[in-house]
């Protein structure tokens, strides 16, 4: 006769699980809280061990077959509910953990925890079972001591040693997987996606992180602050015009506005941007307001009439004097350096406000867009800064 559930093992376990969860945590103080977790975490590790155990036993049976799987990570998928990713490790840490002499007893007792059993794994995989015995000997002693993160670290430096072909081929083989997306949704916001390898990824990070240090008083999220980073990055380029010409023009953001568009009158005049579309008459007049200008007329019929030469909105001698006597934002505490900041028209250009240093103080990015499309309001607090007040 086979044994009632509530008589199983795992079943008792659960139920153990069951009385944990009805714990009161509003009687334990926060100390309290964390140990239970550093015990808790300790639990789960020792379960993972356990269910590698089984795993690897049900492989080597070929279990799964007699279940309609294909593969013991298929099996994994449609009766455990893992995803891919999490299936395929929980495969490889049951085949190749057993491979490092003294490690599956390890982390059955706990010396180190799951995320470091499935580094181990990926080792075995990656220098070959033949060679792991001896080249991993020294990752087991580190698991007990380093973090996961850490350890992955050393078995990379250790696989360059003990598989120099292999790693180059790894090398060449993630290079050639790099791809880069950028799409425009239906909303018109745009998606960015891809994978990098990891010469291309430090690259990349090394740029966005000069740039992504928190501002005084910053309310950005990092996610934030990473996006803005990726945004400035390009602006620079584009602002540095060493970038190649295309049509004999030097690459730049191109903005098409209505005549009456730019006025703060105005109404029903949609600007938009080449690549995004339509925006908003606050952004319009924000870009605008620092600018590389054309006018171009048009006949009533819509032909062009006649195309003006392009001038810049904020000269380059005006941009100089603005640099000299605002040395930077002029929003109190802020300060970025002139390099972030555009030029801006207290009473726009397209308002007939003068192109004169009395109309004009250099703004960063972030500030110029809190005074355009948030309306804040500049007021002067001596010394020649300025605080923003909301409408
Ligand atoms: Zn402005
Ligand atoms: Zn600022």
């Amino acid at each position: 006769m086979r044994p009632e559930p509530g008589d199983g093992l795992i079943a008792r376990l659960a139920a153990a699980a069951e009385r944990v969860a009805g714990e009161r945590l509003e009687d334990l103080s926060s100390a309290e809280v964390g140990r239970s977790l550093v015990e808790l975490r300790r639990v789960i590790d020792r379960l993972e061990a356990e269910f590698s155990r089984r795993l690897s036993h049900f492989d080597r049976l070929k279990g799964y077959i007699g279940e309609g799987a294909t593969s013991v990570v298929d099996w994994l998928k449609r009766r455990c509910g893992l995803a891919g990713g999490a299936a395929a490790q929980r495969a490889e840490v049951a085949r190749e953990l057993e491979a490092l002499p003294g490690a599956v007893e390890a982390f059955r007792n706990g010396d180190f925890g799951y995320h470091h059993a499935a580094v181990l794994a990926r080792t075995v995989t990656e220098v070959g079972r033949e060679a792991a015995p001896q080249a991993a000997a020294g990752l087991i002693a580190a698991a007990e001591r380093v973090d996961a993160d850490r350890l992955r670290t050393m078995s990379r430096e250790l696989r360059h040693c003990v598989d120099p072909e292999g790693t180059l081929a790894a090398a060449i083989r993630d290079h050639q997987r790099r791809r880069f997306n950028l799409s425009q949704s239906f909303d018109g916001v745009f998606l960015v996606d891809g994978q990098l390898d990891g010469e291309g990824g430090a690259m990349l990070r090394t740029a966005i992180d000069a740039l992504t240090a928190p501002l005084a008083n910053d309310a950005r999220t990092p996610t934030q602050r990473r996006a803005d980073a990726l945004v400035e990055l390009a602006r620079r380029q584009l602002q540095a015009g060493d970038l190649p010409s295309s049509g004999g023009q030097r690459p730049h953001l191109v903005i098409t506005v209505p005549a009456a568009g730019l006025c703060e009158a105005a109404g029903g005049d949609v600007a938009s941007m080449r690549f995004a579309g339509a925006v908003s008459a606050e952004t319009a007049r924000r870009l605008a307001c620092d600018a590389a200008l054309t006018v171009l007329t048009e006949a009533e019929d819509g032909s062009a009439l006649s195309v003006s030469r392009t001038m810049r909105t904020v000269s380059p001698s005006m941009r100089r004097a603005l640099e000299v006597r605002d040395r930077g934002c002029v929003i109190k505490g802020c300060g970025l350096p002139p390099s972030w900041c555009d030029g801006h028209h207290r009473r726009h250009w397209a308002d007939f406000g003068q192109t004169e240093m009395r109309n004009m103080l250099l703004l960063c990015g972030a500030h110029h867009r809190t005074v355009h499309e948030l309306r804040g309001t500049l007021e002067p607090v001596g010394d020649g800064q300025f605080e923003i007040r909301p409408p």
